[in-house]
Formats: C-alpha cells, sequence, structure tokens
C-alpha cells in the first residue's frame, strides 16, 4: 500500500483517484471544488481540506490539473506540493502541460530531493474510467520503474519516452494527431449527410477499413446524436494545440495541418464552443457548410 496526494479530481482526476483506492492505495484527494473531494471520500479516498493535508505524509503525490498556471501554482509557489513534499516524494504530473513546466518542476524538485515524473495520458474520459489510458512518460528510468505499478493501474499502455519533459513532447504530438484527425471526420460527416447516405452504416464501413480509427470508434456518436457534453473540452484542446504549435515553432519545424486545426479549434471557441467536447469541431464545419 502506497500513501498517495491526488490533486485535481476532475473529468479524469476523479476516476483516476478513485481506480488507485480500489487497487488498496490510501488515496488523499485535494481540489478546490469540495464536491469533487466528497466524492472519492464517498469511495474510500481521504478528502483532504488543504493542498499541504494532500501532501503531508505522501509517498507520492500526483497532479492531474487543467493547464500551465495551475501547475505552476499548485506545485511550483510558495505553499504547494513542493513546499511540503518530504525529501524521497516520487511527484507524477499527468496533466498535459508544456515540456517547460516539467523542466521547472524538476530543477526545483531536484534540490529537495523530490522526484519527478511528466505523465500525461490519452484515451479521454473513457480511457480514464475504464484504466485504459496510454501513459507517457518522461524521467529518470529508476523512478518511472517505482511509478509503474501505479501507473498500470490506470492505463493499458504505460511507456517510458524519454528524460523530463518526453512526455509532454510526445502528448503534444498526440494532440497534433487527434486534432487533424477528428477534424477530417468532422468534414467526412458533413459530406456523407449532404450526399443523403445512410452516417451509422458509412461510419460503419469505414471504421472497418483504413479509415477506422480510435478517434472515430470514440467520437462517432457524439458527431451522429449531436451529444457534446465533455469529455474533452475544447478549451484544453485549444491549450494543447498551443503547446504544440509553439514546441514546434522553437525546433523549426512546420506543422501546416496542425496549424490549419489550430486555427479550427480557436474559431469553435471563438464561436462558443470551448466548454463542449472536442466532437463539437463538427460544429464548426456545418457553420461552413451553411448549416
Ligand atoms: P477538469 O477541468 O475536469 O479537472 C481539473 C480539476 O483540477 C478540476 O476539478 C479543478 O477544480 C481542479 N483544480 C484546478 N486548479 C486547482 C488547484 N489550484 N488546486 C486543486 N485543484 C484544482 O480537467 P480534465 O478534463 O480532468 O483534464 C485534466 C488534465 O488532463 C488537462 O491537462 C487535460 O488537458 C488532460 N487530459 C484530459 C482528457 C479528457 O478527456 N478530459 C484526456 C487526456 C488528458
Amino acid at each position: 500500500m502506497t500513501a498517495i496526494g491526488f490533486v485535481g479530481l476532475g473529468i479524469m482526476g476523479a476516476p483516476m483517484a478513485g481506480h488507485l483506492v480500489k487497487a488498496g492505495h490510501a488515496v488523499t484527494g485535494y481540489d478546490l471544488v469540495d464536491a469533487a473531494v466528497e466524492r472519492l471520500a464517498a469511495q474510500g479516498g481521504r478528502a483532504a481540506e488543504s493542498l499541504a493535508e494532500a501532501v503531508t505524509g505522501a509517498e507520492v503525490v500526483i497532479t492531474m490539473l487543467p493547464a500551465d498556471p495551475h501547475v505552476r501554482s499548485v506545485v511550483l509557489e510558495e505553499g504547494g506540493v513542493l513546499t511540503h513534499a518530504a525529501p524521497g516524494t516520487l511527484l507524477i504530473d499527468m496533466s498535459s502541460v508544456t515540456p517547460g513546466i516539467a523542466l521547472e518542476i524538476a530543477a526545483a524538485a531536484a534540490p529537495l530531493d523530490v522526484r519527478v515524473l511528466d505523465a500525461p495520458v490519452s484515451g479521454g474520459e473513457a480511457g480514464a474510467v475504464e484504466a485504459a489510458l496510454s501513459i507517457m512518460v518522461g524521467g529518470e528510468a529508476a523512478d518511472f520503474a517505482a511509478a509503474r505499478p501505479l501507473l498500470d493501474r490506470l492505463g493499458s499502455t504505460v511507456v517510458h519516452v524519454g528524460p523530463t519533459g518526453a512526455g509532454q513532447t510526445v502528448k503534444a504530438a498526440n494532440q497534433l494527431i487527434v486534432a487533424v484527425h477528428l477534424q477530417a471526420l468532422a468534414e467526412a460527416v458533413v459530406f456523407l449527410r449532404r450526399a443523403g447516405v445512410d452516417l451509422g452504416s458509412a461510419l460503419d464501413v469505414l471504421g472497418g477499413g483504413l479509415a477506422g480509427s480510435t478517434v472515430l470508434a470514440r467520437k462517432r456518436a457524439a458527431m451522429e446524436h449531436h451529444d457534446f457534453r465533455p469529455g474533452f473540452r475544447i478549451d484544453l484542446h485549444h491549450k494543447d494545440m498551443g503547446i504544440v504549435t509553439e514546441a514546434a515553432r522553437a525546433l523549426g519545424v512546420p506543422l501546416p495541418l496542425g496549424a490549419l486545426a489550430a486555427q479550427l479549434v480557436a474559431s469553435a471557441r471563438a464561436n462558443g464552443d470551448g466548454g463542449l467536447d472536442h466532437a463539437a469541431l463538427l460544429r464548426g464545419v456545418e457553420r461552413l457548410a451553411g448549416g
């Protein structure tokens, strides 16, 4: 049994923390939203009233927060995780943030003898609920080995991809691929509907051929039924397109499709769809096609 502090019990963090409770670990959860903490307590976790309470005494601290500013504030600022973590603690940041944040955390943690992994995930809410996430991990091999038994409880594909920051770099590539796929799927859906073809049959047969993909399998229902409850919010995908675009720019790597996809995600937000699931990229294609 490991004493785990889990910070960020949202769409992803809640089921992930729940799996660790079920695996028999002592999980103390903290979130700004009281109801989220209470839900974890109802599943057998412990409710922390403060960040300090979640971190103090934890052997492993896991963070699952929206974006860079949240991770910076929760981990790096005075009174944050690094203020309260004991030497030897393993901090696993599973949020999707810039590789630069992972490097900043590692630099601040090293003198405190706090070990750090960046371990963002792919697979969406369904992947979190089913403990079938793909987890891409950056950091020291020994720390990865120590974290592996916990990560295996959350994901079905858990891979050490390189040193600190490498996990976030791979996640940025993931988000580029997903955005372009989603946009292509949305365009195909609008095209097929306009052509008068039965959409369900069309997606069935497309899913069995080379056009088949996890994006198609997981997102077709949302597009077929116009059910855009999140899931993965367009606001978060916008953040991720910023991360991949900026990282590629710094490397001098052009991302022509990525740049276009980023603009389409930005347009979705500008049209008020930021709080919807990213399958709502369909709405942008419909707007372009005149409804
Ligand atoms: P979410 O907004 O549902 O959850 C984030 C949680 O963090 C919220 O409950 C919020 O109250 C909490 N929080 C924010 N600031 C805090 C603070 N200072 N202290 C304590 N708690 C705080 O987001 P999510 O969908 O669970 O995503 C979390 C991360 O995982 C993001 O980086 C996202 O990009 C990534 N991700 C999401 C999905 C998905 O399908 N939702 C899939 C893969 C990766």
